[in-house]
């Protein structure tokens, strides 16, 4: 679960031109993955993780590329989806079938469930699992990890961190430090200096132990091979110590690909690497049912996937890239009642701004300029239309109801309701406004929400490369972990 308050954002708008991308297909799909290779070790393995996205994600994402430029009933695949090889992975961990993203990290990264909250450690928090990318390392490959929220959170966590509780922040930034591991890149590390900012530094102790860190772009573009290990962070930081939306990224600043691209630059080396990219704000978008926002991101790991499948074709009897999800977020689906048979996912792609952007760039101002008692709906109107494209006068009269509402909410003009449920149902514990204007968009165009939490449906997983045919299939989460290590030629302990 995310935090909902997030940091004050430095944002523009704007689609960035990868959202042209891609191959238009009514019927099936071709295959664009490196050509199955029988035999040989995974020498250079990347697995990208959508954090929250499952099949509806990437089905939205294929339909919005789709009708942003045309009326056709066709789906644009995305590179991954491209792949020869898919599966379906269940996701459901040692304590409930709805996981969160540290036991389903646990999962992915060492084979093990465990509850949710615990970060490779077992359910009785004593004993702790070592992960695949350790092994890797150990193996003599080297590590990157790249997310675009922080690198301590719950996922790139999994990946190097064992704690009884993923909020344990500090310590994870602690053993991110002691990691070894060549690369990290993406968001910033949370809670650095501890929870109270009374402990040594984290990024202090990188640094003692070898490590570049590195927080601005001509750094970050400075950065050559053979520049030993480095912590990257974005110059531009959004909520909560993440990278920009997609939707929200100026032109020139860094993008989830361009990580990708330089952990390939500073990793690549004779004995292999393994490398894990998380597109983590997915999962964040649609804890407040953003589907403008998660389609942008889902787009950008595709964009990121494909730097790996250009790394491949260069390496096409060694690599292994694989692509999954660690649980769906949001029960998002295609359809909604209100729109019965129908979608107009055109309206998505008016969508300028994520609801983070709207929270820092219309409302907060607002609500700092504008006293309570003054405050009027109609003043927002124009910032709305351009935010979200959403024309208030063509709304219907039950939506222009709930927005209203929500405005005053927002406001603190309506008083909550003696029961905590309401409130939680009907806005998540987002501004009110905020998550109304993008759950309505969202219904206009015919996208459903069920949820501001995870759900517990199966995620798909698709390959391409050296073993891909092993991912194949309807196997749990655990698996993947297995089938790393067997493509990688590594004897599990
Ligand atoms: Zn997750």
């Amino acid at each position: 679960m995310k935090k909902i308050i997030g940091l004050l954002a430095v944002l523009a708008l704007g689609f960035q031109p990868l959202f042209g991308a891609g191959v238009k297909e009514s019927q099936g799909g071709g295959n664009t993955g490196v050509a199955l290779a029988e035999s040989g070790r995974a020498k250079y393995v990347f697995l990208f993780i959508g954090d929250g996205m499952a099949m509806a994600q990437i089905s939205a994402a294929e339909v919005f590329s789709t009708a942003r430029s045309s009326k056709d009933v066709a789906v644009t695949r995305l590179e991954f989806t491209r792949f020869p090889v898919a599966g379906l992975t269940t996701t459901y961990d040692a304590g409930t079938f709805i996981t969160d993203s540290a036991s389903a990290g646990t999962a992915i990264a060492t084979g093990n469930k465990t509850l949710s909250g615990v970060i490779n450690m077992d359910v009785g928090k004593t004993k702790r699992f070592k992960t695949i990318a350790e092994y890797a390392h150990e193996a003599g490959m080297k590590v990157g990890i790249v997310s675009s929220v922080t690198l301590n959170h719950a996922t790139p966590a999994s990946f190097y961190a064992k704690v009884p509780s993923r909020n344990d922040y500090y310590d994870i930034a602690v053993q991110l430090a002691g990691s070894g591991f060549e690369y990290f890149g993406g968001g910033l590390i949370d809670q650095r200096t501890g929870k109270n900012k009374d402990q040594t530094d984290a990024v202090e102790m990188a640094k003692k132990a070898g490590y570049t860190y590195i927080d601005t772009n001509e750094g970050f573009h400075a950065l050559k091979a053979g520049a030993g290990k480095v912590i990257a962070v974005n110059a531009v930081i959004q909520d909560s110590g993440s990278m920009p939306y997609e939707i929200d990224r100026k032109p020139g600043g860094l993008s989830l690909a361009d990580y990708t691209r330089k952990g390939i630059e500073l990793l690549d080396n004779p004995a292999g690497f393994f490398f894990m990219v998380e597109g983590g704000k997915v999962d964040w978008a649609c804890h407040a049912n953003d589907a403008g926002a998660a389609i942008g991101d889902v787009l950008s790991l595709d964009a990121a996937i494909r730097e790996a499948l250009e790394f491949a074709r260069r390496h096409p009897q060694e690599t292994l890239i694989v692509v999954t999800g660690d649980h769906e977020t949001g029960g998002l689906t295609i359809g909604f009642a209100g729109t019965q048979y129908n979608t107009f996912f055109d309206k998505v792609a008016l969508q300028k701004r994520s609801y983070v952007a709207f929270d820092s760039d219309v409302l907060k101002p607002y609500k700092a300029r504008v006293p309570q008692d003054s405050a009027k709906l109609e003043d927002l109107l124009q910032a709305i239309q351009e935010s979200f494209g959403i024309d208030f006068n063509a709304l219907s009269d039950v939506q222009k109801e709930q927005v209203r509402f929500a405005f005053q909410r927002s406001m603190g003009n309506e008083p909550q309701r003696s029961f905590a449920e309401d409130q939680y149902l009907l806005y998540g514990g987002y501004e009110p406004l905020t998550v109304k204007l993008t759950q309505v968009m969202n219904q206009t165009a015919g996208i459903g929400w069920t949820s501001y939490a995870h759900t517990g449906v199966p995620v798909s997983t698709f390959a391409s490369g050296v073993h891909a045919e092993t991912f194949g299939g309807y196997y749990d989460n655990t698996d993947l972990f297995h089938k790393l290590a067997d493509a990688m030629n590594i004897k599990v302990q």
